[in-house]
């Protein structure tokens, strides 16, 4: 199984991203073959116009995600801006990709909705995107449900190429990752950096601290029955226990376990959970992170290269 997938770097990770994102990929990592890790930099030019919060957002997502246990040994990690080849390829794609299919994309409404500049590069990234995944002939995408059109966007864009210039990509299917359950913020609403009510996965101590213990509650007296099934703070604190430790959590809630106490135990929990990633987090040094990228960086020029050289026979240019 050859498995490729890639994330944005737009700062500090949170609990969300944890669950939702990173543990899943990185145990579908281990399973694999042959795998792809990249932080798309030059995606995050279509909102980043600051090259020091771009420069220092790249950087931090090399830390976190290797802290979280992604092995660039298992796996080729990079910069997508390392390889040039992404950027050669978009080009070419973007070529013969309908305006109409781009014009029903609805990330780009949503992101225009959101109050984001309205450029080319918003627009064509779906055109990068198929370049980041078509370059590696991978089979498999694991995505979120949001991505789900994308992936259908690059299958179109390699079919047309292939029944034009000729069987040159493998058409990816998307592996829908919808198993995997929405994390709760401290207010209760699905987690987002956008909601302002994210527990931070490497923050200080003390940010992790105050996050938990102002997660919002009911208003049960101390000693009252609890719901654990529409509390916020057993919803974050299951996802870190086996069934069995859940269902006696939820009974110790239902026999009135103060909200005080869950939420020091969830935080204990926490940090048990999280100090080994914690530790090497502090630990790792800028030079070797860079090392694992110019590494990452050629591995996937290698594969990165040649396609290149297919894809340019395929359409005259070499
Ligand atoms: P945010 O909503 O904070 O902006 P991103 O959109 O950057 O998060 O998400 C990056 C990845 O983390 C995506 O794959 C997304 O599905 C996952 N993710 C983010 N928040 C959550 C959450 N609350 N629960 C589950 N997965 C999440």
């Amino acid at each position: 199984m050859k498995v490729l997938s890639a994330m944005q770097p737009s700062g500090t990770l949170h609990l969300g991203n944890y669950f939702g994102s990173m543990a899943p990929n990185r145990e579908l990592q281990k399973e694999s073959d042959e795998s792809y890790f990249f932080i798309v930099d030059l995606h995050a030019l279509t909102t980043v116009h600051d090259a020091e919060t771009l420069r220092k957002n790249r950087q931090s997502a090399v830390r976190d995600y290797i802290a979280a246990g992604f092995d660039p040994e298992k796996s080729v990690m990079f910069f997508q801006s390392y390889v040039p080849e992404h950027s050669e390829l978009m080009w070419i794609l973007s070529t013969i990709s309908p305006m109409g299919l781009f014009e029903r994309a609805v990330s780009y409404k949503e992101k225009i909705e959101k109050g984001i500049d309205a450029t080319v590069g918003l627009f064509a990234y779906p055109a990068l995107m198929a370049a980041d995944i078509l370059l590696y002939d991978v089979d498999i995408i694991p995505v979120g449900k949001d991505q789900k059109q994308h992936i259908e966007m690059t299958r179109d864009i390699a079919i047309k190429f292939n029944n034009i210039f000729g069987e040159t990509f493998t058409v990816p299917e998307p592996k829908i990752q919808d198993s995997v359950a929405v994390v709760p913020g401290v207010d209760g609403q699905k987690m987002s950096k956008s909601y302002g009510n994210t527990i931070p996965l490497f923050g200080d101590e003390k940010s992790i601290e105050k996050a938990i213990m102002g997660i919002v509650t009911d208003s049960q007296g101390k000693d009252d029955p609890k719901d654990p099934d529409s509390c916020a703070i057993y919803n974050i604190h299951k996802l870190f226990l086996s069934d069995s430790e859940a269902s006696s959590l939820a009974d110790e809630y239902k026999n009135g376990l103060p909200y005080g106490d869950a939420k020091k135990r969830l935080f204990t929990t926490y940090m048990d959970f999280f100090s080994e990633m914690r530790k090497k987090h502090d630990s790792l040094k800028d030079s070797e992170l860079e090392a694992v990228m110019e590494e990452g960086a050629k591995k996937a020029r290698a594969v990165a290269g040649p396609k290149m050289e297919v894809v340019k026979k395929a359409v005259g240019l070499l």
